[in-house]
């Protein structure tokens, strides 16, 4: 593998304002050169998750982080994990800056290589960090992909992804979508209750407790098509979550070809992230109460 020097992401003046600069490089897990704040900041966290999350995500997700030997303690070594990850579902963890190029991202995905970011945030951004650090990434993605049937599900996304580039920037929307209602925010119907299984609901401590408890958003059963035509939220907590029955169900309604569904879905309208169709299966309608005006992408 290519391995390059790890550095803290740096930021560019840019007609955007500060962003960030990543490189697409592999890096090896500095782990030597983590701190003790650095290790805190994952114990607060890894700590406080984890009391709110039981009963509240779903069981493998619980299960896996167990089994992998993530704890409190300190942050964990990739080279450890990949250890028990490359033998239950062959997929690596890989060392990266921050956000990929989406087709080096899906590149990754299909060959079950997993790219988690290896710096943490800063104490002072323990509640809230608009990109993805090692605690979003680590804690939140890496779990379910010891779940087989999950783990193909996400090498699934990635070929798909591969194609959905070379069909054009609408498919690849739509695709966005479904990994944003799937990845980043899916609940799921469990026998034992409503369960959190997305990797932006379990690294968040209050949308971990809004998205199951709240009155206000939607939560409406998953339908592929709906997904891929629903705008979304940055910047705010979710209005609408979509709910799966199993993640079987889930592989099952994306195994077809998406080529002609992109086709289809090109004359139809988006739909904005707050409101309910009458053929959408309704766990809860949501009241709606403090949503933010505009902002939908
Ligand atoms: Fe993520």
């Amino acid at each position: 593998m290519d391995l390059a020097q790890p550095r803290r992401v740096e930021h560019q003046q840019t007609d955007k304002g500060y962003v960030p600069v990543y490189t697409t490089a592999l890096v090896e897990q500095p782990w030597d050169t983590y701190t003790a704040d650095d290790h805190a900041t994952w114990s607060t966290l890894y700590q406080r998750q984890r009391e709110l999350l039981v009963g509240r995500a779903c069981q493998e997700f619980l299960d896996a982080q167990d089994e992998m030997g993530m704890s409190a303690h300190m942050i964990p070594r990739f080279d450890q994990l990949n250890e028990v990850l490359g033998a239950a579902t062959g997929w690596t963890l890989v060392g990266v800056e921050g956000l990929l190029p989406e087709l080096d991202f899906f590149d990754h995905l299909a060959n079950r290589r997993f790219p988690v970011t290896w710096w943490i945030r800063r104490p002072d951004q323990i509640d809230y960090i608009a990109e993805p650090d090692l605690f979003h990434d680590l804690f939140g993605h890496v779990p379910l992909l010891m779940n087989p049937v999950f783990a193909n599900y996400m090498e699934a996304y990635g070929r798909g992804g591969v194609k959905a580039h070379a069909i054009g920037p609408e498919a690849l929307q739509n695709l966005t979508r479904l990994y944003w209602y799937t990845v980043e925010f899916g609940l799921i119907d469990t026998p034992e209750g409503m369960r959190i299984y997305g990797a932006g609901i379990v690294s968040s401590k209050g949308e971990s407790l809004y998205s199951l408890e709240s009155a206000a958003p939607n939560r409406i059963g998953f339908d592929l098509q709906r997904i891929m035509r629903t705008r979304y939220r940055i910047d705010t907590f979710q209005k609408t979550y979509f709910v799966i029955d199993s993640f079987e169900q889930l592989m099952q309604a994306t195994s077809p070809d998406f080529t002609p569904i992109y086709a289809a879905l090109a004359d139809q309208a988006h739909l904005p992230a707050g409101d309910v169709q009458d053929d959408d299966r309704v766990f809860q309608a949501g009241t709606g109460e403090g949503w933010a005006d505009g902002g939908d992408v």
